[in-house]
């Protein structure tokens, strides 16, 4: 294990000011929260928002509002590579979990996929839901900005024929960024934003659900107000926890809670035992000024996404192509396709700690306690992405310096041009779609 300075792979600042202001919010309870919730309206120009305790508990809480509304559909389609939160999230909402194949060159759903899974949710093509059940069983589908990178969520939408069918945009990586002049978060009937460590800012845990649609803001508002706050032990164990994180965020001091096996910093954790609550004035007190913390953030990681566009990559490594507009990025990824070539990366990183990181460990179908809610199939491209995709740091807590570490470590492994190796022009994917991972 190393000891000294250690890049997370995704960090966001909390200052000695911010806890203050979080304390000060504390003593101002609901008023506190009712100001930040009014912030965000404003910020998002958005008809409803509701604040929760976690980007997990807003997903739950949306999807069992959506429930109450359509009792007889129990079913959630997401991605089949991602965040772990989210199926702990339906799980946790007592929903079944309809998984699809991802496109690993886009990072989305894979549409043609998609229609198929469509197709079967409706009990379309052949085979019968199980159970013999009357009518439609699913409920919503959750589109995914993944490390920041815009899904296709209007395409979505059109795909899903069915308007009952609800559109959930999890943004919680994507809070202030935007995609065709719009902010993220707001092309779905309703979003949600985490404010967890390691996304665009923090309030230490915290979630964010944003809604046009007046039916659903109803459903979600009986939900939110049946929600406990913290309690005094919880709040104290979450000012406690958001003072470490202040600190042992930073790289001089990562290398220690690295050391601490019960912290868990840094796995990804399926478990849909988390709390579900009401965000605490303690939160909205730390979120003053949030949006110029936001934006200063987001223009840290707009400089270091623009260079690592720029760095020259070994062959075998590819960057998502750089669009028409520039992607908020949370994480910089690269597609490592030979699976000695992506050990090789990790396995300097971890022992250089430059905060180059493998991202979820596998493919949702294969989290070992969701096997029995599965219904066996393989999701092929969803498996292989968890072995090719690492992320570069892009988070305001590097340096120069680390960002020049961060590139010899990617220039020591034989580089050629910036330009010969977009993922678009390596003569794609298809040939090696076939091979195996172990
Ligand atoms: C972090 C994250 C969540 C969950 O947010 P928490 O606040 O950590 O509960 C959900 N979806 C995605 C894509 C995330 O990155």
């Amino acid at each position: 294990m190393r000891i000294g300075r250690t890049i997370p792979p995704a960090s966001t600042p909390l200052s000695l000011q911010d806890i203050l202001n979080g304390c000060r919010g504390l003593a101002r309870g609901e008023r506190e929260v009712e100001r930040f919730r009014r912030e965000i309206q404003e910020y998002f120009a958005v008809r409803h928002c509701f604040l929760v305790s976690s980007g997990k508990a807003a997903l739950a809480v949306i999807l069992q509002a959506l429930q109450a509304r359509r009792p007889g559909r129990r079913e959630v389609l997401i991605p089949a590579f991602g965040c772990y939160s989210i199926p702990s999230a339906v799980r946790r909402a007592g929903l079944s979990l309809r998984l699809c194949d991802v496109d690993p060159r886009t990072l989305d759903y894979d549409f043609d996929e998609l229609r198929r899974c469509l197709d079967a949710a409706a009990g379309r093509g052949g085979r019968r839901r199980a159970g013999g059940a009357a009518g439609p069983a699913l409920l919503a589908a959750v589109s995914v900005h993944l490390f920041g990178k815009p899904a296709d969520t209007v395409r979505l939408r059109e795909l899903i024929a069915d308007p009952e069918v609800a559109v959930v945009e999890d943004a919680a990586q994507a809070m202030g960024a935007e995609s065709r002049g719009r902010r993220l978060g707001l092309r779905g009937d309703v979003g949600f934003f985490s404010l967890g460590r390691g996304k665009a800012w923090t309030t230490g845990e915290g979630g964010v659900i944003v809604t046009d649609r007046d039916d659903i803001a109803d459903a979600i508002r009986r939900r939110v107000a049946a929600l406990p706050g913290y309690g005094p032990m919880a709040l104290l164990g979450l000012v406690l926890r958001t003072a470490a994180l202040a600190g042992l965020q930073r790289p001089s001091f990562f290398w220690i809670p690295r050391l601490i096996p019960f912290l868990r910093v840094g796995d990804t954790i399926y478990d849909p035992g988390f709390p579900m609550r009401r965000l605490s004035g303690f939160q909205a007190g730390l979120a003053r000024r949030w949006p110029q913390r936001l934006g200063a953030f987001r223009s840290r990681r707009r400089r270091c996404i623009a260079r690592w566009e720029k760095l020259p990559l070994a062959a075998g490594v590819s960057r998502y192509p750089a669009g028409a507009e520039p992607v908020d990025y949370l994480r910089y990824p690269l597609r490592v396709r030979p699976p000695a070539l992506w050990e090789k990366i990790l396995e300097r990183s971890l022992a250089g700690g430059v905060g180059v990181m493998l991202t979820y460990p596998d493919s949702i179908d294969r989290i070992p306690d969701l096997r029995d809610a599965l219904d066996g199939r393989e999701y092929p491209a969803a498996r292989r992405l968890a072995r090719e995709i690492l992320t570069l740091p892009v988070h305001p807590l590097l340096t120069d310096k680390d960002c020049e570490k961060i590139s010899r470590l990617i220039a020591s492994l034989g580089a050629t041009s910036p330009e010969s190796r977009d993922a678009t022009s390596v003569s794609d994917g298809l040939t090696g779609l076939g091979r195996g991972v172990s």
